[in-house]
């Protein structure tokens, strides 16, 4: 921008004052009509309640899950016996050694200060060594961005990927941050529904009857939250090189990897097809596998290109994950997993006997969870039923009453593109799990 000799600049400037064609518009805006009229629009918008937010975020649906956790918290705080079903993390406390690492790490005034924006160098290191060692799967430490927990590392991986315009094939059910990260990203999901007759697996020929010249990622996930679904590995294969063929990206989140049970087991996409290298990004994180929820450490994993565009936009995001935390992650990825098999072995107890109670329950059909801590039953059968005086609709409406008559928390199917279904996790101590499904049973035989 020229400025005459003698003029004062500008209090401020916006970035695009610096292309010359906008200049006249931008010495109107400066004009005290033009403040007034704005000054006015927002009193008139105030008043209205409309356009406060922008079109983007007033779009977004708060978090189903953690909507009925928090409705469940607030009762138990009320004093209500509440049994919850509802949050998806493991009621196992932090290993301890994970948590002095964290202790030391506080007193350590290194961790008091910034570090890499896209996560310590030990750190990256670690998790590049334990996708080694759990995934078989080769990267170098340059190629992890450490995030604020796993959905940070989703938001992130669509945020690089999409254009306004790209779609973006997401199965149903689906975890229920996808479609809004998705949509936050100016990507369009296309959703693919899949059901209980088909295990909640999506097939290659599905996937090529949903791509248009406009697909541009897969979001793929196994173990599954909500369903519990494990694929495979000929089925991620196969997956996997059609998405080579097409050349389609695809997201794939491994945060349930440890968590599988029976004859099911983890497969990563990236080690079965290596070809898709250069076309993928894996998410995942420490928050199920060493339950760490709360420390808000998780990773994202891709080619060179990908990862240098996220760590541009995190270092102005958030900068560095907390030290202290990506301390405790570190102790975490290089430790042993004596832990985890602590923890699997009591999901999968859990598991086994919430799916069997479920499945004795009139109205209600379950498949056996393959892995992830949830079971997913249908419990449309439940619905237009007199359930202690009361009817529901919908599972929407089921979750409500049985939340409201027998203090039951659960998510319904809605929250993840699957109407007529209800997720019930089962990491929360046994007890309270028989506890739950029996006062559930007893209104569905009252
Ligand atoms: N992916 C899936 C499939 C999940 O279920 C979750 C947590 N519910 C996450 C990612 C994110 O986990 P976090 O942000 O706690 O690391």
């Amino acid at each position: 921008m020229t400025m005459a000799v003698g003029s004062t600049p500008p209090a401020c400037h916006r970035i695009s004052e610096v292309s010359a064609p906008y200049g006249p518009w931008l010495r109107f805006e400066q004009t005290s009509r033009w403040n007034l009229w704005r000054t006015g629009r927002r009193f008139l918008a105030r008043l209205m309640d409309v356009n406060r937010t922008s079109h983007r975020l007033a779009a977004i649906a708060p978090s189903a899950t953690l909507a009925v956790d928090s409705k469940a918290k607030a009762l138990q705080a009320a004093g209500e016996n509440v049994i919850g079903f509802g949050a998806g993390e493991p009621d196992f406390p932090t290993p301890a050694h994970i948590v002095e690492a964290a202790v030391a790490a506080c007193h350590d005034p290194k961790n008091h200060k910034y570090t890499p924006a896209g996560g310590l160098p030990d750190l990256k290191e670690a998790i590049a060594a334990k996708t080694l060692r759990d995934s078989g799967y080769q990267v170098k430490a340059s190629q992890v961005l450490v995030t604020n927990g796993g959905k940070h590392a989703v938001f992130t991986a669509f945020a690089v990927l999409c254009d306004p315009g790209d779609e973006v094939i997401c199965p149903a059910p689906y975890w229920t941050t996808y479609p809004e990260a998705i949509t936050l990203a100016g990507g369009t999901p296309v959703v693919i529904d899949t059901s209980d007759e088909t295990g909640f697996k999506v097939t290659v020929e599905q996937l090529e009857a949903a791509r248009t010249d406009r697909t541009k990622v897969l979001l793929f996930v196994s173990p599954d939250n909500p369903s519990g679904a494990v694929y495979t590995p000929a089925e991620v294969t196969a997956i996997g090189q059609w998405a080579v063929e097409r050349g389609v990206w695809v997201v794939t989140d491994e945060i349930y990897e440890h968590l599988t049970y029976g004859p099911h087991e983890f497969s990563s996409m990236p080690t079965l097809v290596p070809d898709i290298a250069e076309q993928c990004i894996v998410v995942n994180g420490v928050a199920k596998t060493y339950a760490m929820t709360g420390w808000r450490v998780g990773w994202m994993i891709g080619p060179d290109d990908v990862m240098k565009a996220a760590n541009n936009f995190q270092s102005h995001a958030t900068s560095n994950v907390a030290n202290v935390a990506q301390r405790a992650a570190l102790a975490a990825v290089s430790g042993g997993l004596d832990d985890v098999a602590m923890m699997r072995a009591a999901f999968e107890r859990r598991g086994a006997i919430m799916h069997k109670m479920l499945s004795e329950i009139p109205g209600v059909t379950c498949i056996e969870p393959q892995g992830a801590f949830y079971c997913f039953p249908n419990v449309s059968g439940l619905l237009g039923r007199d359930l202690g005086g009361a009817t529901a609709g919908s599972t929407l409406e089921l979750a409500d009453l049985v939340l409201e008559q027998i203090k039951v928390a659960f998510v319904p199917g809605e929250a993840f593109g699957a109407p007529g279904y209800a997720r019930l996790s089962f990491a929360l101590g046994d007890d309270d799990l028989v506890e739950g499904i029996t006062r559930l049973a007893d209104l569905v035989s009252a």
